[in-house]
């Protein structure tokens, strides 16, 4: 056969043989794996046993951490639920915009339809989205949801294909889920009323009828409604067949996070947002998880929120998608142990820190605030062991769309930079800096190398350098006052950048 013939033949043959190449589906790319991020809720750097709690153990948590990358100075944008949240979906500081602080449970959504968010650009990627659980950015237009009625816009109208959540938190009104944008299980004849200013004088409160409460609030703002014997923040009425179970939340969320799981198809990469309520207040854990610790109701949470994360992982494992699923597992904000109820957290708290070895917590912008446990498993992707390089969960935003093949318009997320490698363990070239803030708009840190620029309202600036001093123990700003000049100005360009 000549040369002419052979090329031929080779020819025929490859047309013949192109259909049966192209016959069957196509896997999601390597680039487009599965993601599914479980976000804690108030669960602080030192409330896991792979960041050294030794009170009780979280041995699903620690297998992740085992087969991931675990880090050592991952930090929220904020130390507390509602902006912390705003700026891992927008990719933007939720300081630069005003009302973005802690919202009610009635307010309309922050988050603007339409603008670029995580889930909208993973979808933009080909993911199928979904959120479940705790969400807290606001539903509904500027008047706030109806909640009688489509709850919109919300989760489905910024990204989500899927949504079943809970409004706010646990310890507001209204006490109901919400699937795809409609209150589960209402009885439109007995509809909702919500208000944050005045009581129902149907409805007993917290501070009327003391005798119906099983956990007592620890002041004026958790003890108005009472739903299953806890006094709630705000007034409700109505909605009695929605009301939600506490001590069935979790498995509520984990099993609606199951079922989205499960359904994906094959041949398209899915996202999953995974909003646990643990551990924040009210702590009310299933009766399988009461005396799992011996720390109380805040320990026995930490338990559940490990029982919820193994059962996705066994999920993954059964379905046979482990190896093309990037699991990223972190907390909002830092730790908080008394916060609105008297539950028995303070006093059988023992010698467990909540915040590790840092000072602060929830609310505040020392290290316990922002700085959280932030783990990333993806087998055969990413080594396994530790990383002490400074990643802030702004940044996930630009990071997954680089691995997605996507772009980000540096306009709309102004804060987000792609940080890929090194939430995949390949490099510790990270950030040189992050802004880490406390209570308020105004409440912020610098966190620049190893210096802590803190500067908040009521105080003069204060300096702590985290090489000799990560408790934040030694003011040094009065020591160095060129280095307080320098890292003030910086954090002015950050805040004023356009
Ligand atoms: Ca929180």
């Amino acid at each position: 056969m000549n040369k002419h013939l052979l090329y031929m033949a080779l020819g025929l043959m490859a047309v013949k043989l192109q259909p049966l190449l192209a016959a069957p589906k196509a896997p999601p790319a390597p680039s487009k794996p599965n993601i599914v991020f479980i976000y804690a809720d108030d669960l602080g750097y030192g409330d896991l046993s792979c960041y050294g709690m030794t009170r009780t153990q979280t041995p699903n948590v620690d297998l992740l951490a085992r087969e991931g990358v675990l880090f050592t100075d991952a930090h929220t944008t904020s130390a507390t639920c509602t902006p912390s949240r705003y700026s891992l979906l927008t990719g933007e500081y939720a300081w630069r915009q005003s009302g973005t602080g802690i919202l009610p449970g009635d307010a309309g959504l922050i988050i603007a339809p339409g603008r670029l968010t995580l889930p909208a650009m993973l979808k933009q990627a080909g993911y199928s989205t979904g959120a479940v659980g705790k969400w807290h950015l606001g539903l509904g237009g500027d008047n706030g949801p109806d909640w009688n009625g489509e709850i919109k816009p919300g989760p489905n109208q910024v990204g989500f294909d899927y949504s079943f959540i809970m409004a706010a938190t646990g310890d507001r009104v209204p006490t109901v889920y919400v699937e795809n944008g409609h209150v589960v299980n209402l009885d439109p004849k007995d509809p909702i009323k919500i208000s944050y200013q005045t009581p129902y004088p149907t409805e007993p409160t917290g501070a009327a009828n003391p005798e119906l409460v099983k956990m007592k609030s620890n002041g004026p703002q958790h003890n108005n409604a009472i739903v299953n014997g806890v006094p709630r923040i705000g007034f409700m009425t109505g909605g009695k067949s929605a009301l939600w179970n506490d001590e069935t939340m979790a498995d509520t969320f984990t099993g609606k996070a199951i079922n989205f799981i499960e359904r994906q198809p094959n041949n398209k990469p899915f996202f999953l947002y995974f909003a646990t309520h643990n551990v924040h207040v009210p702590r009310v854990p299933n009766s399988r998880f009461v005396g799992k610790s011996p720390m109380g109701p805040r320990g026995d949470s930490i338990a559940e929120f490990d029982g919820s994360v193994g059962e996705i992982m066994q999920t993954l494992e059964r379905l046979n998608l482990e190896k093309n699923t990037l699991v990223i597992l972190s907390s909002d904000n830092g730790p908080v142990v008394n916060d609105g109820y008297f539950d028995d957290s303070v006093i059988k708290l023992g010698d467990h820190k909540p915040a590790g070895p840092f000072k602060g917590g929830k609310y505040n912008s020392f290290e316990g605030g922002t700085r959280i446990p932030f783990i990333v498993r993806w087998l055969g992707k990413v080594q396994p062991g530790t990383s002490g390089t400074l990643v802030s969960q702004v940044d996930l935003l630009a990071s997954l769309a680089a691995l997605t093949g996507q772009t980000v318009d540096a306009k709309s997320a102004p804060d987000t930079q792609n940080q890929l490698p090194v939430f995949l363990g390949q490099t510790k070239m990270g950030r040189s800096e992050i802004v880490e803030q406390g209570s308020g708009n105004n409440d912020l840190a610098l966190r620049s190398g190893h210096w802590k620029l803190r500067v908040s309202p009521n105080s003069k600036p204060e300096l702590f350098d985290l090489t000799t001093d990560v408790a934040e123990k030694a003011d040094v700003a009065e020591a160095n006052p060129a280095k307080v000049a320098e890292l003030n100005a910086r954090l002015q360009e950050i805040a004023h950048q356009p």
